[in-house]
């Protein structure tokens, strides 16, 4: 297992995540072995949305022998009444739900305290001039969450969040559908019109990832398999199907992603989420999938996949064309992308023109154009 820094938490996690939600579904016992199975596959980052009893005490149970080897995003604002979910900003409810968690959890602390799931303006509004942004600001100075996080679905959100200063970390809704989608406040209606045709990565969410990056603010993956549907022909909006190594490699080829957190129901299933440590090249190409899909049109954007690989002169293509991207949404380079950039072993400067890359690239990006612009950006 690979191990990625969360930005500014500096929290060391692991590529491929855990995502709580179906714990719920299966026996105690079981659910509590799947985690652990997990742990022994190198897994260390799990969330904890859910506020049901039953969910929070598996992840306690199963993580109640080795608390200091994992680290929880637990989220403030998720609450139980009537044996139903509710989210809320009312302390009433906060508070308990708060101090429920971090008793079924054990250790005394939470990793990373989440915000949680914020998607409309009005809810951050609310959040952020209110008694409940102050009781997370006070479990912060207390060391009860080590970390704040936030969680949302909608990228104008994620970006006040990433601007905020104090927020350390998002957990945000990545997959190759989602991010051909505009903002939206509600994650419910972003596909409603399935037979509509994928138009290349929103402008707004590239922004997003790259502020991120020049932030430090480290991105955690939710809903990297669309629930499923990008798993299956019939359900995926591009009409073609994805494996789970491609996905997984899509999300975590976005800038300052640090891990997926997937929903498993078997031992197995982590087992294959884990086996994108090993896998291939070939196998984690999820770009010639999106090429050849009837819906889309990514034209000429580069989605550092990576495809144009060998260059006869060892640049790393991707690489620079996430550096360029990532300066030229700013209005001036700053220095921490120039270093980046900087510390690439082979530059743009030194390629050749002969365009061999071009022809691999499943998009149409006019490769030897941007390192042209890439080394007059970064180098001159
Ligand atoms: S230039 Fe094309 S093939 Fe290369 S990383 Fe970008 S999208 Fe992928
Ligand atoms: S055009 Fe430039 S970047 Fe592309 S393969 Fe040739 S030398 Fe490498």
């Amino acid at each position: 297992m690979k191990y990625r820094r969360l930005g500014k938490t500096e929290l060391m996690v692991s590529e491929v995540g855990f995502g709580g939600e179906w714990l719920e579904r299966h026996p105690e016992e079981h659910s509590v072995q799947l985690i652990r199975h997990a742990h022994e596959a190198g897994i260390n980052i799990i969330d904890c949305w859910m506020a049901d009893p039953k969910s929070r005490d598996i992840i306690g149970k199963a993580i109640a022998d080795c608390r200091g080897e994992w680290y929880v995003q637990g989220h403030i604002g998720s609450t139980w009444q009537n044996g139903q979910y509710v989210r809320t900003r009312d302390m009433k409810y906060v508070r308990p739900a708060f101090e429920d968690l971090l008793q079924r959890i054990g250790g005394g602390y939470i990793d990373l305290g989440m915000i949680h799931y914020v998607d409309s303006q009005k809810d951050w509004d609310n959040c952020m001039n209110s008694e409940y942004i102050r009781y997370v600001h006070e479990l912060h100075q207390k060391g009860v969450i080590r970390h704040i996080g936030l969680s949302t679905h909608n990228p104008r959100i994620a970006r006040q969040a990433a601007e905020s200063g104090f927020i350390e970390m998002i957990l945000f809704s990545i997959n190759p559908a989602f991010d051909m989608k505009p903002a939206s406040e509600n994650i419910d209606t972003l596909f409603e019109n399935y037979d509509q045709p994928l138009s290349g990565i929103d402008p707004e969410r590239a922004a997003l990832y790259q502020l991120c990056e020049e932030k430090d603010v480290g991105i955690t993956v939710m809903k990297g398999f669309f629930g499923g549907a990008l798993l299956d022909e019939k359900k995926s909006p591009f009409g073609a199907a994805f494996t789970v190594p491609q996905l997984l490699h899509y999300s975590l080829t976005r800038p300052a992603v640090c891990s997926v957190l997937c929903g498993y129901d078997t031992p197995e299933q982590v087992d294959t989420a884990v086996s994108y440590e090993t896998a291939s090249d070939a196998e984690r190409d999820y770009a010639s999938v999106i090429a050849s899909a009837p819906l889309h049109a990514y034209s000429g954007l580069c989605t550092y996949c990576g495809h144009c690989q060998p260059c006869p002169v060892h640049i790393d293509i991707a690489m620079v064309n996430k550096f360029y991207d990532l300066a030229a949404s700013q209005e001036t380079v700053s220095e921490s992308v120039r270093e980046h950039y900087l510390a690439l072993e082979t530059k743009a400067s030194s390629c050749i023109g002969c365009r061999s890359c071009e022809s691999r690239c499943p998009f149409g990006v006019q490769i030897a154009d941007r390192m042209k612009k890439a080394a007059q950006l970064f180098e001159e």
